[in-house]
């Protein structure tokens, strides 16, 4: 049974088809990559998932209901979660303060934290925090922190409202690539341990082909590849609409952009 179900989306801007007819779907527990090369359509498809896009055409439905074109907030509410390419804490209040103030935004009661409500939640942010590895951290300024910390404070911040689904754009942008992996395998565990399941892009190959279960690849807003990141990586066309002809996954494209 799928979580998502993704059927006949398209999304024109003017006259480029940003995304054409893309149907997929995800299974709890799934932890699934979507690649392609840059204007390939991969944040206008994560931004109609999270309702910040309206889509042209199609369908987007999560445990068979449609949420194509609800607002963000109202897509969130149903259990979509989601972490940004740009880091959103705030520098000057701790690791535990950015955690409880995502709590209190479930409530519309962020107001309150300002008039002295900070012990609220605590316990459910170190808890959350516990889960990101980053509990011997609680009382720090976010500002201190190293990036990939930031990260796995954002990661719990998404985690507060306990999202079925989660949608990552580009979660290890800036990272090295050991704190990539690491940051991938701790996502790994918590879509293990929670049965959530998980869309990503991500630009590094290794990082994609070690630890996603199942890739969707786009080219010019058209899905062209679906599977398994063993069939994925073999398929002619992948290799030649995405890493142009000839070249191989050792020889891709790289970082960044
Ligand atoms: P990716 O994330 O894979 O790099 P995007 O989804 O950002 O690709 O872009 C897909 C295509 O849609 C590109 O041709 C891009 O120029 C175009 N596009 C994206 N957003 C807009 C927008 N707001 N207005 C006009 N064109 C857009
Ligand atoms: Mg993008």
């Amino acid at each position: 049974m799928s979580l998502l179900q993704v059927q006949g989306l398209c999304k024109a801007f003017g006259g480029v088809r940003a995304v054409d007819q893309v149907d997929f779907a995800l299974a709890p527990g799934e932890l699934l990559a979507l690649i392609g090369p840059n204007g390939a359509g991969k944040s206008t498809l994560f931004n109609m998932i999270g309702g910040q896009l309206a889509p042209s055409a199609g369908s987007i439905r999560l445990d068979g209901r449609e949420i194509a074109g609800l607002s963000p907030r109202r897509i969130w509410a149903r259990g979509v979660g989601r972490t940004f390419q740009v880091a959103a804490t705030f520098g000057t209040l701790t690791v535990a303060e950015n955690v409880q103030m995502a709590l209190l935004s479930h409530q519309r009661r962020v107001f309150s934290f300002w008039r002295g409500a900070a012990a609220q939640h605590r316990g459910q942010a170190l808890a959350l925090l516990e889960q990101v590895d980053m509990r011997e951290q609680a009382d720090r300024p976010c500002s201190e922190l190293a990036y990939g910390d930031v990260k796995r404070v954002e990661l719990a911040m998404a985690l507060s409202n306990a999202p079925r689904l989660l949608l990552m754009d580009e979660p290890t942008a800036g990272m090295a690539p050991a704190e990539r992996h690491a940051l991938m395998g701790l996502t790994r565990r918590l879509v293990d341990e929670r049965g959530m399941a998980v869309l990503f892009t991500e630009h590094s190959m290794d990082v994609v082909f070690a630890h996603a279960d199942r890739i969707v690849v786009l080219a010019r807003g058209r899905l062209i590849a679906q599977g398994p990141p063993a069939q994925v990586r073999e398929d002619a066309r992948v290799q030649e609409v995405y890493f142009g002809r000839g070249s191989t996954f050792a020889a891709g494209p790289g970082e960044g952009a």
